[in-house]
This record gives structure tokens, sequence and C-alpha cells, in this order.
């Protein structure tokens, strides 16, 4: 598949994060890695436009009664791509490296979800994330990578974790082979 086919298929909506909220920083990141979140939210309707309008109009954690602000780059449920930062400024979603380093993406998990259809659609948009900022399928890390926490919760089960990657690595070499196809030349 072609890079703006797949692009097209994911249904991306922009939602950002207001300019001047606490959960958006606007400090500038250096793109090595893409992290991938489970929300470990499982409430009925705890689906991409839910957590959209949560990290845009709370966007914190209390804890012990100190706000703990987080952000991320996209949400992805079964049926749509909600973009919630632009990826050039940091999030808050997997400690100070991860969050300097990478763009975070949360796949939801809640109850009456397409699982299956969400981690596709997820993956179409890490490898077209890939694709254009000429990243490799070694730079897609999980969250536990950066600070041991237990997420993606359903990726690290079993063989998830590599299956979405394989998943991904077709998508990546799909899209390089048709943008190598001679008859896609203009001559
Ligand atoms: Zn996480």
């Amino acid at each position: 598949m072609k890079r703006g086919e797949l692009g097209a298929s994911l249904n991306l909506e922009i939602e950002l994060i207001p300019d001047g909220r606490p959960n958006r920083p606007g400090v500038p990141i250096t793109i090595k890695k893409i992290t991938v979140h489970n929300t470990s939210n499982t409430g009925r309707g705890a689906d991409a436009a839910s957590h959209s309008n949560w990290v845009r109009n709370t966007g914190y954690y209390e804890i012990n009664g100190k706000r703990n602000y987080v952000s991320w780059h996209y949400t992805v449920d079964d049926h749509r791509v909600i973009k919630q930062l632009p990826i050039s400024e940091m999030g808050w979603h997997a400690g100070r490296r991860g969050n300097s380093l990478s763009i975070g993406i949360e796949i939801c998990m809640h109850q009456g979800i397409d699982q299956e259809t969400a981690f596709d659609r997820a993956s179409r948009l890490i490898a077209v994330l890939l694709y254009d900022l000429n990243l490799a399928i070694e730079d897609v890390v999980t969250h536990k990578y950066w600070t041991g926490k237990n997420c993606p919760v359903l990726l690290l089960q079993g063989q998830k974790w590599e299956e979405f990657k394989n998943k991904i690595r077709s998508y990546l070499e799909g899209m390089i082979q048709d943008s190598e196809d001679p008859a896609d030349q203009d001559v």
C-alpha cells in the first residue's frame, strides 16, 4: 500500500491539547523512538474520543493532593486516530528520557472495543510515522522499555509484542516497495 493510502486509512482527527495547558509544555523533542502504551482503562466508553476529551480538558491525576500531568501524541481505538500534540513537541507519558526522545501512542482497551482492529490501526499509524521520520522497526518501544511500568499491558502478554511489530514491519515494507515501483515514477 502507498503512503497516501495508508495515511487515509487511519481516519485521523486532530484535537490538539490547547496551547498553554499545563500538560502541553511546548518543549521541542528529538524523535528517536515511538513509545506504545495501552490506556489500562477498561471502562465502557473509554474510547479515543473520551481520552481526547480528558487529556484536553483535565490531563492530570491527583496523587496525595498533587497534580501529575500527563499527555501523549496520538490516541487510537477501533474507529479512529486522534492527534493530541504536534509530534515536534514533548508529551508527558514515558518518564524523563522517554518524554524527551519519543512520540507517545495510547491504544484503547475498553469494554466492547474490537481490540484487533485497534491494534491494526495503531500498527498502520506507527508504520506511517516510521516511514515519514526515517526510523526503523527497532525504534518502536514499549512504555516498559523506559520506566519498567507494565505497559502496554495487552501487548506485553505472550508473543503479542512480536506479532504487533511484525504487523508494523509488513505495512512499512509494503510502503517502501510501492514507493519504489517504477510504474509510479513520473517520466
Ligand atoms: Zn504507558
